[in-house]
């Protein structure tokens, strides 16, 4: 029986933790820490509901102030340079990162919930990595030459050169729910192609992005290329969309607010890479080796409390298989140890706000009225914090809106097929496309699979596996763009082609 962890509260962070949540949280534009003069924010510890920081957003002249950094900062060296500067930078942030390891865990976890260990990974493993990665970009960039055909003037000669250059300032806005990951994810790839950048931290968990400004302000980067502000997205947020002087933005949320913010976008036309949300499927066919699926199937929904963009969070289960891996995955699930992110024993933090918990309690209660049957439902857990264990659904089928909508939590939906054409159906008929996995020993049948499953990403008995060389991002709904791998560095340039008259009698 599941059962939420005693809290031993408090738990104390490290000396380093408390030290940098007792300073003052200012913004960082043109390399200077300024105190925020717009709303006030107080953040939040989600395992306890207890206040544990205060900080300021940034005003709209703030924004433009940081804007105003960026473009200046944007037309320096930075900007010109070959990038093996810009690479040197994304090392160092990198090894402070990494020097810093353990603080940057504990503040991701105290900010969203995340157990320390997760909160590790994310750092290590999608942070760290995805820097270095495009430090080795930076001293690659190039772009080709070539003789054009020009079939108007056959005796004249030309050649054309196209120059890979930096789309310009870049404003970053990310969620709450891997902060380290979706900063990366940004930041490296921007500053590598030599743009520059104004990132807004998610006003619920905004202390990891602060912790990074501060370790970035000792890369010793010009001032300017990277500034952070703090804020709430309908006013900040939305300002940082419809911004004149802002050429691309790089933004990972919810589908809801992707759409405003392609709709702000209008105004410049700028550039615009949306990574939203998801209902990815899980699929297990009767052949696959339940001992490695069925733990696999339960961790890609509930990994993150279910708040991962990549939940597996719809289960399709052959009926041949149905009731042991039904059985098999409320068991693991059952297992799954509820508690604050900062006890080692934690496996599921809690969720990020009280507003969230609400929100997935609505969709539990939706999901028993649509006809779905809960085969394990969390117990109300009497705890100060917004604590919410598994609960998995049987009987659930296409179209129901358990099926349909994303959750963010973690709810996962069991559904049953016989017949491939109609899994593929099911699959593919939400809005959404971002990641997936297929479990059988049929290596036919799993590719089978993959090239019609209508996502950006498919596991072959893997779920949701992320590297930096990996290309990331949503098919429809989920998303414009990718993120990671070569294909991440794409956005984050304008080719512009030079062409050479090479005179009349040229070779
Ligand atoms: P959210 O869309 O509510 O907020 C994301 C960010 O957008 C925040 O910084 C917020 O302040 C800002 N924002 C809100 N309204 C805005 C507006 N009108 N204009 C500009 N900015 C605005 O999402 P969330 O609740 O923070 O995160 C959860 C969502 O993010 C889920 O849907 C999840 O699937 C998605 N997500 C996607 C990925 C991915 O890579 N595809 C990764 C993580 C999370």
């Amino acid at each position: 029986m599941m059962a939420l962890l005693p809290a031993r509260n408090p738990i104390a962070p490290s000396p380093a933790t408390s030290a940098f949540l007792a300073e003052r949280h200012a913004l960082l534009i043109d390399g200077e820490w300024i105190e925020g003069t717009g709303s006030a924010i107080t953040v939040e510890n989600p395992a306890t509901g207890q206040p544990l920081a205060e900080l300021r957003a940034a005003s709209l002249a703030q924004l433009n102030a940081a804007v105003a950094a960026a473009q200046a900062a944007g037309r320096g060296r930075w900007a010109r340079s070959g990038g093996a500067d810009r690479g040197a930078v994304l090392l160092r942030f990198a090894d402070l990162l990494e020097a810093n390891l353990e603080l940057v865990a504990e503040v991701m976890t105290l900010d969203n919930g995340s157990p320390l260990a997760s909160s590790r990974m994310v750092v290590q493993h999608l942070a760290i990595a995805t820097l270095r990665y495009y430090a080795g970009w930076a001293t690659k960039i190039a772009g080709e030459s070539f003789i054009p055909n020009l079939g108007a003037r056959p005796d004249d000669a030309f050649m054309v050169a196209t120059l890979r250059e930096p789309v310009g300032v870049v404003a970053a806005i990310v969620p709450w729910n891997a902060p380290p990951g979706m900063i990366a994810m940004k930041l490296a790839p921007a500053l590598a192609a030599g743009c520059t950048m104004v990132m807004k931290t998610a006003e619920l968990a905004p202390l990891t992005g602060q912790l990074f400004a501060k370790l970035w302000a000792k890369t010793g980067a010009p001032p300017g290329v990277f500034n952070l502000i703090h804020g709430h997205g309908e006013d900040i947020g939305a300002a940082m969309a419809a911004h004149p002087g802002v050429a691309k933005i790089a933004f990972t949320g919810s589908t809801e607010v992707g759409r405003k913010i392609v709709t702000a976008a209008t105004g410049n036309l700028k550039k615009v890479s949306l990574e939203l949300g998801g209902k990815s499927p899980v699929v297990i066919f009767p052949d696959a080796d339940l001992k490695r699926a069925i733990p696999a199937a339960t961790m890609a929904c509930y990994l993150s409390t279910g708040q991962q963009c990549m939940a597996g969070s719809r289960l399709f289960v052959h009926s041949a298989i149905h009731d042991e891996v039904a059985d098999g995955v409320a068991a693991k699930a059952a297992e799954l140890t509820v508690g604050d992110g900062m006890d080692p024993r934690s496996v599921l933090g809690p969720l990020i706000s009280a507003q969230q918990k609400a929100r997935i309690e609505r969709y539990i209660a939706l999901a028993k009225v649509e006809g779905a049957v809960a085969h394990l439902e969390s117990p109300v857990f009497d705890a100060p914090g917004h604590f919410l264990g598994p609960t998995l659904f049987t009987e659930v089928r296409p179209g129901m809106r358990i099926e349909q909508e994303e959750v963010f939590g973690p709810v996962l939906s069991l559904i049953r097929f016989e017949d491939e054409g109609d899994l593929i159906a099911a699959i593919n008929g939400t809005n959404y496309g971002l990641s997936g996995s297929v479990w059988t020993q049929d290596i036919t049948r799993a590719l089978r699979i993959a090239r019609q499953v209508d996502s950006g990403q498919v596991g072959i008995n893997i779920h949701a596996a992320m590297s930096p060389e990996t290309p990331f991002g949503g098919n429809r709904q989920s998303g414009w763009g990718r993120e990671l791998g070569r294909e991440g560095l794409e956005p984050y340039f304008k080719t512009k082609a030079v062409s050479i008259y090479l005179g009349p009698d040229a070779p």
